[in-house]
């Protein structure tokens, strides 16, 4: 993916966000518990909230294996992932956490079928 395919993607992932796209979603609406490896300290965090404000990075692009379920017989393919990774610091310690709570492709899904997705269970 060219920076400029991945900068236009993040922007789309914001204004959707900001639109209101990913609310029903129990996995990015919900609050997390996400740990500090430093220091081990419990924060809060709402990963739409990240999306909203943009402060998250599109990482690298990675292709994994994965089951299809919905196939006839569960066989395996080759998919793209784009990892979301939101950044934040540690309110204790201010050491940087990352969380990859979800894919691009994840999110670009919810955007193409929002009705599925406000009735998905996580
Ligand atoms: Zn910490």
């Amino acid at each position: 993916m060219s920076e400029e395919d991945s900068s236009s993607l993040k922007q789309t992932i914001v204004g959707k966000a900001r639109e209101g796209a990913f609310n029903n979603n129990p996995l990015l609406s919900a609050v997390h518990s996400v740990t500090c490896r430093g220091c081990g300290h419990r924060q809060r965090a709402v990963f739409l909230e990240f999306l909203r404000s943009g402060e998250f990075e599109l990482g690298k692009v990675e292709q994994v294996e994965a089951l299809d379920t919905q196939g006839p017989t569960g066989f395996v393919e080759i998919q793209k992932v784009t990892p979301v990774v939101l950044m934040f610091a540690c309110e204790r310690c201010g050491r940087r956490i990352e969380a990859q709570p979800v894919s691009a492709e994840y999110l670009n899904m919810i955007i193409s079928r929002p009705r599925a997705a406000g009735t998905m269970i996580a």
